[in-house]
């Protein structure tokens, strides 16, 4: 599940990516100016650092968060989290949120309206473009219909916008079930808007209209075969390029999971930590309540902190194993959805949990890769110290580390350093 869940997250991401590049350009344009763009190069009209995605990965973060909130009610949990993307000032905002964030004044939907009337029309790809992570933590193909339909009205009031979000998510779903890419096109598409001849190009430009985009992703997805040929289609066409290929990228990521897309291409997004960060988060949330999740915060720390304890110990007796990790990982992401961005503290225990899953992190690699066992042994005890001041802090006590510890830390400063950057790329600090 998680190799799937996360290989369409981080396939949305890089179709993202490497789309920014051609965005606005027409394909006459890219090939004088690049040849062919294969590559993730960043730049484009808004002028993105290589590896940098847009507005579409902020707000597929946004949706994911929203869910992780409020499982059985995210909308108003989604849009705290728009206004929060609104918030860092991105370079990118599209013409129909922008308007929709400018109506808001309490109700998503009747600012959504009001947009409509402004703009007169809503039918813009800016929902198609976040809705992924609904299929992914939810199975129940009511509750993902529903959702992304509601999703979509919070902003862009078009029928248009929300049926593509709803074919688009059941595709999803059949993904997730196992199902191929192709097939499961077939069976949605029928007797839809969409269900056209894709031996041939759609009549229409690869535009931010929704309908327009949707028909570019079946294309591509339905012409080319690998990851790499559907992203590059989609790339070299310009127009809305980072939209069209993530969309695509999101569903043959979906398809054929994170372990199979291009390395190269993964190691450059910037926002990888994040998407596996809510990748997995969504594999233990899974169609469970977070409200019920989020009463048990406590008993998931003490559970947390005793499994550290336990794998220290075995490691000790020189028998560690990786069998001991998944549960110690089910703990610690549950605890991770429990914790709420409102909550008192939240960032020092969010700083903490990160320490604890860096650690973890750390820890799995070294037993992977069959390291000796005092340095396994070494790894879990800071895994296990982590973990006990996360629960030190949960009750209201300042932890502290040793001289000998802090000297450790030091030589170790890269780490924080990337956990720095991950919280200002969360939006948590400044
Ligand atoms: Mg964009």
């Amino acid at each position: 599940m998680f190799d799937r869940v996360m290989g369409g997250l981080v396939g949305f991401a890089i179709g993202d990516a490497m789309g920014v590049t051609t965005e606005f350009m027409s394909p006459e344009e890219i090939k004088e100016r690049f040849g062919e763009v294969r590559e993730i190069l960043g730049g484009g009209v808004f002028g993105f650092d290589c590896g940098e995605t847009s507005d579409d990965t902020a707000m597929t973060i946004a949706v994911a968060k929203g869910i992780i909130a409020n499982s059985e009610n995210p909308i108003e949990e989604m849009g705290k989290q728009f206004m929060k993307w609104r918030n860092t000032r991105p370079k990118d905002i599209g013409i129909t949120i922008a308007a929709t964030f400018r109506n808001y004044q309490g109700d998503w939907f009747q600012a959504a309206e009001a947009t409509d009337r402004d703009l007169g029309m809503s039918g813009g790809n800016g929902t198609l473009m976040r809705c992924l992570p609904i299929a992914l933590a939810y199975s129940n193909t009511e509750k993902i219909d529903k959702i992304s339909t509601l999703q979509s009205k919070m902003t862009h009031q078009e029928d248009a916008a929300s049926e593509a979000c709803v074919l688009y998510n059941r595709i999803a779903k059949r993904l997730l079930q196992g199902e191929e890419l192709k097939g499961a096109i077939a069976a949605e598409i029928k007797n839809t808007e969409y269900d056209l001849d894709y031996r041939k190009k759609p009549d229409c430009p690869p535009s931010g209209y929704v309908v327009h985009s949707l028909k570019w992703v079946f294309y591509w997805l339905l012409n080319k075969n690998s990851f790499q040929d559907v992203i590059i289609g989609a790339v070299n066409m310009g127009n809305d390029s980072d939209t069209i290929a993530a969309i695509a990228g999101g569903l043959k990521g979906l398809e054929v999971g994170y372990s199979k897309l291009p390395a190269k291409h993964v190691n450059k997004l910037q926002d990888l930590n994040i998407l596996e960060e809510l990748a997995e988060v969504i594999c233990v949330i899974r169609d469970k309540d977070t409200s019920i999740i989020q009463e048990n915060q406590a008993e998931y720390l003490q559970e947390l902190s005793a499994l550290t304890i336990q794998s220290y110990e075995l490691a000790e007796q020189g028998d560690p194993s990786l069998a001991m990790m998944k549960p110690l990982k089910e703990k610690m992401f549950l605890y991770r959805a429990a914790l709420r961005e409102d909550e008192n503290d939240f960032i020092q225990k969010y700083e903490k949990w990160r320490k604890v899953q860096n650690r973890l992190k750390r820890s799995q690699r070294l037993l992977d890769l069959g390291a000796p066992a005092i340095i396994i042994q070494h790894e879990l005890d800071w895994l296990r110290l982590e973990a006990e001041h996360l629960k030190q802090i949960h009750s209201g006590i300042e932890p502290q580390y040793t001289n000998e510890e802090l000297d450790e830390l030091e030589s170790l400063r890269q780490l924080e350093l990337d956990m720095d950057k991950d919280m200002k790329d969360q939006g948590f600090i400044e």
